[in-house]
């Protein structure tokens, strides 16, 4: 029987802790529902102390009946834990400070003070029905011997678990690991561990300490958190299930799509590089890896993307090779010759060379022209008016000539890119699509500069990324859409 490992989400505690984040009520219950629908076994949905806009979203996660058990923060002291029985939650996340740094600077206060509230409120918490989770504020910094005691005193005082906080990322694996077992050996509760990202190092210090007896990982979504953030759940999971096969609750196949909706919440973005989530985990440009992938998937991927609900994607740029050239040109479902092909990948290296990000209407694009297939425009912008100002809710006009006849749209926006935006779509109602991603680079310096529009569109199960150029941010942003959609309406009347 594989070991099972407790995960405890922090999201919406430590993570909206992250600068900037600030969630209301209704969008920490989202993110509730949608960690127990994940499958985490507990989640602290925020400190209780903090604010009455803070304990209405911790009322109405406790109010969910979720799965999870539901925990709140609280310092070691009572008036917290009583702000936290009044949300009515499961538990609380008791965080105490170990270290003389802590204690002697933070604290004001002594070893000898902290131990006997520790033990005083572990013990009102119990009575008042609590689970009680003993986190050792920096304890990666204390002295073993002083957290063994409150180890075992906490024991005795009947906590749950007793976790170990490396709240400045300051171990290491080796470290980590020598301190953990030292606690297994005495513990008779279950030993946690909270890890930060400060050097790096809050997955692999996060696995070293499941290693060495830990039998709890506190995490979050996209490794949010203070400062460099916090271990990011999707990569603990997937590294103790692949590396090595602990068991847990989590429903790997739901992760990317929490780690979209976190991102969408909080407004933090996922780098693209970001292990499991990130949007090139699962992206190959090279043709040598392409070509590997094609042939046996594994050769180029530790783990699939369907595990964790993500999507292979390749992309075309200058490292690009026959096959996958062979394959997007296939997926337009365009025969190319090989003599085409050959034509098609010599232009789509061209551009790639020059550093331009080849899309998919790009692709088209190439393709239409070597293979002498004529250029459908079925939609075209014919004018296009816009208005802002700080006296002004932002407007745009747009006139479009859809398949020969013009149709006439405006809308308003929280700006006037978004306004033009709104108007196409209005323009647009027959068309199945939806608008998944808007990315602006400036090309060059300077208020004059020349910006590069990337649009991502959905449409049914098909992916269309295509791009617009120019002086004028609003009129490249219309291009884009106006490119993407062209291809999606010429699909539509193949
Ligand atoms: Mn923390």
């Amino acid at each position: 029987m594989a070991t099972k490992i407790f995960v405890l989400d922090t999201t919406l505690r430590d993570g909206e802790q992250t600068p900037g984040v600030s969630l209301s009520p209704e969008q920490k219950l989202g993110i509730a529902k949608a960690l127990d629908e994940l499958g985490v076994d507990a989640l602290e949905a925020g400190a209780a102390i903090t604010s009455e806009g803070e304990r209405e979203g911790i009322k109405k996660i406790a109010k969910e009946g979720l799965k999870a058990d539901v925990y709140s923060f609280a310092r070691i002291l009572k008036q917290d834990i009583d702000l936290a029985l009044d949300c009515d939650v499961d538990g609380i996340f008791l965080v105490a400070p170990t270290s003389d740094l802590h204690i002697k600077y933070k604290l004001g206060s002594s070893r000898e003070a902290v131990l006997k509230s520790v033990i005083e409120l572990v013990g009102y918490c119990r009575q008042h029905g609590l689970k009680v989770d003993v986190c050792c504020e920096d304890g990666s910094r204390s002295e073993p011997a002083f957290l063994l005691k409150v180890l075992k005193a906490v024991e005795q005082a009947k906590a749950d678990r007793f976790t170990l906080a490396d709240t400045v990322g300051a171990l290491t694996p080796g470290r980590m690991s020598d301190l953990v077992k030292v606690l297994a050996k005495k513990a008779k509760i279950p030993l946690g561990v909270h890890c930060h990202d400060d050097l790096g190092m809050a997955t692999a210090n996060t696995v070293a300490a499941v290693r060495s007896g830990a039998r709890a990982v506190d995490v979050t979504i996209n490794g949010l958190g203070e400062r460099a953030g916090n271990a990011s759940l999707e990569e603990v999971v997937m590294a103790l299930k692949t590396s090595y096969g602990y068991s847990m609750n989590v429903k790997t196949e739901r992760l990317s799509a929490i780690s979209d909706m976190v991102e969408r919440v909080t407004g933090v973005p996922v780098p693209p590089n970001k292990a499991i989530v990130g949007e090139n985990a699962f992206t190959h440009e090279a043709g040598i890896h392409v070509d590997g992938i094609l042939k046996k998937p594994e050769t180029y991927e530790l783990i699939s993307p369907e595990l964790v609900g993500a999507r292979r994607r390749f992309v075309l740029g200058k490292h690009v090779g026959m096959k996958s050239v062979k394959k997007m040109v296939e997926e337009l479902d365009l025969k190319a010759t090989d003599g085409q092909l050959a034509e098609i990948f010599k232009q789509v290296k061209f551009m790639g060379d020059k550093g331009k990000r080849v899309t998919n209407v790009d692709l088209e694009a190439i393709a239409g022209q070597v293979m002498g297939i004529e250029q459908k425009r079925l939609i075209r912008l014919e004018e296009l008016v816009t208005v802002a100002g700080n006296k002004f809710t932002p407007t745009a006009s747009v006139k479009l000539v859809i398949n020969g006849s013009e149709v006439v749209e405006s809308a308003t926006g929280t700006g006037p890119v978004d306004a033009a935006m709104n108007a196409i779509r209005k323009a647009t109602k027959d068309v199945p699509f939806e608008l998944v991603e808007y990315h602006v680079d400036a090309i060059s310096g300077g208020s004059d500069a020349l910006v590069r529009i990337m649009v991502k569109l959905k449409s049914k199960d098909r992916i269309i990324t295509s791009q617009g150029t120019g002086a004028d941010i609003i009129l490249a942003s219309v291009d884009a859409m106006v490119n993407g959609l062209n291809s999606i309406m010429a699909r539509m009347s193949r």
